[in-house]
């Protein structure tokens, strides 16, 4: 059955305010790689997606990794002489040092300023820090706040657990007419961060939530992980299924408002790939495209040489390229529900070209058929891109040799995926053409 993801159009159908809403809920949680933040994070998913929460024991190894410790936290602030909190966690979660060890005291002015983290060029924003694998305790705030801190002692509180417990990580599998799978990756591990983190959860429980209620051919795997942890434990636990992920793609950083980009797999010419860079060329809007690096989200490690997995990464403006990025500055202002929504119309363009490119055979194959007895010029003539829809055929017809896949078409006439697929089901129509 071929999925029929031109029939709503997401641009009109409250998608990207239904992701926004979400990211509304989700954004106040403090989440990490382990802890309370992320299981509820991963609970509030559940409601909208049938999602399996897993739970994995502190000390258990996954490949060259070792699960850390759980952390959560109560409350941590810094209070002055007066009593009052200079630094709140409360008023925001990236105050506090993601991983930050438990601690109490009083301490001089100095020392508290060893453990501060500030972003002098951007002095009204708060940096996001994190220090899982180094005991370590700190704050990151405002450089405005840091230099309001005149007085000699300060009550430091970090109430916090760092012990014994798991790490948690949520999987949404929707089964489709094979058991060859697409997997969607996320990270859930960041505060409160917006288009590094919510918005890739946001838009990969709208796709799960769409797909559930589509006949696919593909079965669909989304994993809601903590950033590279999350995904190596996965990976460490499923190896034997790995072989079945025919694509896949890295979901983050889809909201902010400038251009698409494309991070290609490690192989760098899959079908992943190139889906990908179809349904970007053919919106006729700016994009750009990156070869593999070892370096970036959990593509890292699905594109390790040991799995070495056909799958790549579709963001907005990459990783660390903005300069919002790991700031306050990443914040619900900083979210276009219309960029979200447009985001997300480029995963279902790839989604639909996955879904339905097939090899198929010319049932006519000495000779062109004669397309207008058959009344094929007619069915393209009211259209008004009659033209390009009968260029689509004639190269439907003589690709389909067994060897070109309608992808391969598409790309070889320059025509758009959409267009071939249309002449495709046509010739079909006509027993013109047969799949392999
Ligand atoms: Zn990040």
């Amino acid at each position: 059955m071929i999925l029929d993801v031109q029939g709503d159009d997401p641009l009109h159908s409250g998608a990207g305010l239904w992701m926004y809403r979400f990211m509304e809920e989700l954004y106040p949680i403090c989440r990490s790689i382990t802890g309370e933040g992320t299981r509820e994070t991963l609970r509030r998913i559940a409601p909208h997606v049938p999602i399996e929460i897993h739970e994995v024991t502190t000390g258990t190894k996954a490949f060259d990794w070792t699960v850390p410790k759980e952390w959560n936290v109560r409350d941590a602030y810094v209070r002055n002489e007066a009593g009052e909190r200079v630094i709140d966690f409360n008023k925001s979660n990236l105050h506090l040092l993601n991983y930050s060890i438990p601690f109490r005291g009083k301490v001089s002015q100095e020392t508290l300023r060893e453990h501060l983290f500030t972003l002098p060029e951007k002095p009204d924003w708060i940096p996001y820090r994190t220090s899982y694998y180094k005991e370590n305790w700190g704050f990151c705030v405002s450089q405005r706040q840091a230099e309001a801190l005149r007085e000699p002692e300060y009550e430091v509180c970090i109430d916090a657990d760092l012990k014994d417990g798991s790490l948690t990580y949520g999987e949404c599998f929707v089964p489709g007419d094979t058991d060859q799978e697409v997997l969607f990756s996320c990270h859930v591990c960041h505060p409160s961060l917006c288009n590094d983190n919510l918005s890739g959860i946001a838009l990969m429980t709208w796709l799960a939530r769409y797909l559930k209620q589509k006949n696919s051919r593909f079965s669909y795997r989304f994993l809601f992980v903590p950033g590279t942890i999350g995904a190596i434990v996965w990976l460490s636990r499923n190896e034997e299924l790995v072989s079945k992920i025919r694509h896949g793609l890295v979901v983050a950083c889809v909201v902010d408002h400038r251009k698409p980009t494309y991070k290609k797999s490690r192989r760098g010419d899959t079908e992943i790939d190139r889906a990908v860079l179809h349904a970007l060329r053919t919106r006729g809007l700016d994009y750009s495209v990156r070869e593999f690096t070892p370096y970036g989200y959990d593509e890292r490690q699905y594109c390790s040489p040991g799995f070495d997995l056909p799958v790549g990464s579709l963001t907005r403006t990459p990783h660390g390229a903005y300069p919002e990025y790991h700031t306050s500055a990443d914040n619900l202002s900083f979210v276009r529900p219309e960029c979200l929504a447009d985001s997300l119309s480029i995963y279902l363009d790839v989604v639909e070209i996955l879904e339905s490119n097939s090899v198929y055979m010319s049932q006519c194959p000495k000779c062109e058929p004669q397309l207008g007895k058959r009344g094929l010029y007619r069915a393209l003539g009211g259209l008004p891109d009659a033209e390009k829809g009968e260029m689509a055929m004639l190269w439907v017809l003589n690709l389909s040799d067994g060897k070109h896949s309608l992808l391969d078409i598409a790309e070889h006439a320059k025509l758009a995926y959409r267009e071939i697929r249309r002449a495709a089901n046509l010739l079909i129509e006509h027993d013109l053409l047969k799949e392999e």
